[in-house]
């Protein structure tokens, strides 16, 4: 398997963000890539690409003009009031409150984001538009005729929405590619994620679709961050109803009640007979990550990669959250390998 991947992400390197109540170093790291990148290498997964650029078109078919332009000039509003230092809001419109854009930086920052976790910084504009062309070009791949591709991509997406950042996501990159795939002429997408947290950008781009299969296996909202999507109940409004699956699981969760809500998953994925499938792949399962609480270990990421590749599709994997940085080469990798082992089979 082919991966994309560019250096471009370093260009995220956010200082600070708001956890448990204190200004913590970020856990979306660039070492995280690193450390991703070193064990494609080492197991000689396949060549590894540079992305090509895409300009940012294929952005805009999912993020709402004025938030793609928030993001490009929200830097230099920010330095010009305050300073060189990375941007973070402060406050936002909850019930009773009106949603009509500030003019202040500050404002606009709580405007269009929905957590402190986030930073802004000199580079984010750089990173998020080379990661949105790494999810692009290992689409790509697929259309060159490529059973599977990996996109190593930073900062991660599924939680960006249609005109929101957060959850140290900017530009949702899997939608994007979702998109780019119906664009060229695809009638049917599933997007599946097993990222730890919910999938609440790509959800909400998608939910009145039908052609965007989204389905999401994450820690219950009830008890975990972003906490205001994910439920079981949510399954599409008009047009996307029935095309939207939530598979919330209670913390603690270990892989046999993962192994079985990853069938029901593919059940519904193989029975809805995409032309493609894009895994929002994140590996913040594992036991051993510092901020989430399921228990999955290194070798439920080969069952987890067999699994995916049940649906006989064309598979694009989009990087996505993982912050037990040692381990996240090996889990990443790991669902890459037995998605490989499963389809050669
Ligand atoms: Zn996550």
């Amino acid at each position: 398997m082919k991966t994309v991947y560019s250096d471009e992400h370093r260009h995220q390197d956010g200082k600070a963000e708001l956890i448990d109540g204190k200004l913590m170093p970020c856990f979306e790291m660039p070492r995280r890539a690193d450390m991703i990148l070193a064990r494609v290498k080492e197991v000689k997964l396949g060549e590894v690409i540079e992305p090509d650029d895409f300009g940012i078109g294929p952005v805009k078919r999912v993020h709402k003009a004025n938030f793609v332009e928030f993001l490009r000039g929200a830097w230099d509003l920010w330095v010009k009031q305050h300073g060189a230092y990375d941007a973070l809001p402060l406050n936002w419109a909850t019930r009773g409150m009106r949603t009509i854009e500030p003019e202040a930086i500050d404002g606009k920052l709580s405007h269009y984001s929905f957590d402190a976790g986030t930073p802004i910084t000199a580079g984010t504009w750089r990173a998020i538009t080379a990661a949105a062309n790494v999810a692009l070009s290992g689409l790509a791949l697929l259309a060159k005729g490529e059973s599977g591709a990996f996109s190593l991509c930073r900062p991660p997406g599924h939680h960006a929405g249609s005109d929101f950042y957060g959850g140290y996501c900017f530009f949702n990159n899997a939608a994007v590619a979702a998109q780019a795939f119906i664009d060229a002429g695809a009638r049917r997408v599933a997007v599946l994620d097993v990222d730890y947290h919910h999938g609440n950008g790509t959800q909400e781009i998608f939910y009145e679709r039908s052609d965007v299969l989204t389905i999401s296996i994450h820690a219950d909202p009830k008890q975990e961050f972003p906490y205001f999507l994910g439920h079981a109940d949510e399954a599409g409004a008009g047009k996307g109803t029935g095309f939207h699956l939530n598979l919330p699981l209670r913390w603690g969760s270990a892989w046999d009640k993962y192994e079985a809500a990853l069938a029901a998953a593919m059940t519904k994925l193989i029975a809805y007979e995409p032309e493609a499938v894009v895994v929002s792949l994140g590996v913040d399962t594992f036991e051993g990550d510092p901020i989430s609480k399921f228990r999955l270990r290194h070798e439920d990421y080969l069952r987890m990669g067999q699994a995916i590749a049940k649906s006989g599709k064309p598979t694009l994997f989009v990087m996505e959250g993982g912050y037990a940085v040692e381990a996240l080469g090996i889990n990443a990798v790991n669902v890459l390998m037995g998605y490989e082992q499963a389809v050669r089979r």
